[in-house]
């Protein structure tokens, strides 16, 4: 990859004009999927000065800046507390600690990667983000949305939650990128289940036919799991959609009744 200039921008109102100025211009976060991608460039955006790589405690909120890298994510004790450490968790699962000190938590959902671990665990979180310069939105919405955002992801927020939750992934050995992960989350109080599928080959959904039966008082698990098979799953070099589907019911019905004891 070749890139003709590097700017550490001053203000987000920078970072934002110059992202804007050219369709080549990128913001950049670890730049590891970047480097991946192999593709010129003409701009780099580094937003290091812009006090974005925080993790915070805010009224019922954890504000996540977007240059907080995935070790960081695994290691917040913040966060730990929240869903029963589900996003630590999940973040723990990519490659090994080298890489997670250098890969950010903005680049890993602004850049929507269908095998996003942290995407799938943040889904189940009824994670929001804020971008800069239109402002918040839910998650969900952004990944239903086409394409990469135009705009700047400064934060990620979750709701500071006791919730039981479960995370799995499966992949062809435990670097690779997974198969198919899933990510439950279950509120006891007010018995409400959120059900994330990713790696489909296809970025992580909610997996709403599951939500509907639970929703409806089904508490057959074997009979709920099947809901998942609603979903649309696809074949990849690595994986056959049929394999996938069937991964995905197994897991939802462990999950469901992991989270449910
Ligand atoms: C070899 C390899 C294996 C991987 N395996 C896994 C895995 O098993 N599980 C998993 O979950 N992930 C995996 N990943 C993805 C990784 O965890 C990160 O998600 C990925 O590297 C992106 O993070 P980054 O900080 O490097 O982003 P970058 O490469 O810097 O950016 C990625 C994209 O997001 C954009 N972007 C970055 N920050 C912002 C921002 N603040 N606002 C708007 N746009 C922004 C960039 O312009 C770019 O388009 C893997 C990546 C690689 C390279």
């Amino acid at each position: 990859m070749k890139v003709k200039e590097y700017v550490k921008a001053k203000s987000l109102e920078e970072a934002y004009s110059l992202l804007k100025a050219n369709p080549l211009n990128r913001v950049v976060g670890g730049g590891l999927w970047l480097k991946k991608g192999n593709m010129d460039l003409n701009m780099l955006i580094d937003l290091s000065g812009l006090g974005l790589d925080k993790i915070e405690e805010k009224d019922g909120f954890i504000e996540i800046g977007a240059l907080v890298t995935l070790r960081e994510v695994e290691k917040s004790e913040l966060l730990q507390e929240a869903f029963h450490s589900l996003v630590s968790k999940a973040a723990g699962l990519v490659m090994g600690p080298a890489f997670r000190n250098i890969a950010t938590i903005g680049g890993s959902v602004a850049g929507k990667l269908a095998f996003s671990d942290v995407i799938t665990a943040l889904l189940a979180c009824n994670a929001s983000l804020r971008f800069y310069p239109s402002g918040e939105k839910s998650l969900e919405e952004y990944l239903k949305e086409p394409g990469l955002s135009k705009e700047i992801l400064t934060h990620i927020i979750v709701k500071q939650c006791h919730r039981l939750s479960f995370y799995k992934r499966v992949g062809l050995t435990e670097l690779d990128y997974p198969i198919i992960s899933v990510a439950i989350t279950h509120c006891v109080k007010h018995d409400k289940y959120t059900v994330a599928v990713g790696s489909r080959a296809g970025v992580a959904a909610l997996a709403e036919d599951v939500m509907k039966a639970l929703e409806a008082g089904e508490r057959d698990f074997e009979k709920v799991a099947k809901e998942v098979l609603k979903m649309k799953f696809n074949d990849s070099l690595a994986s056959k959609a049929e394999y996938r589907a069937h991964l995905a019911e197994v897991y939802v019905r462990r999950g469901l009744e992991e989270v449910s004891k």
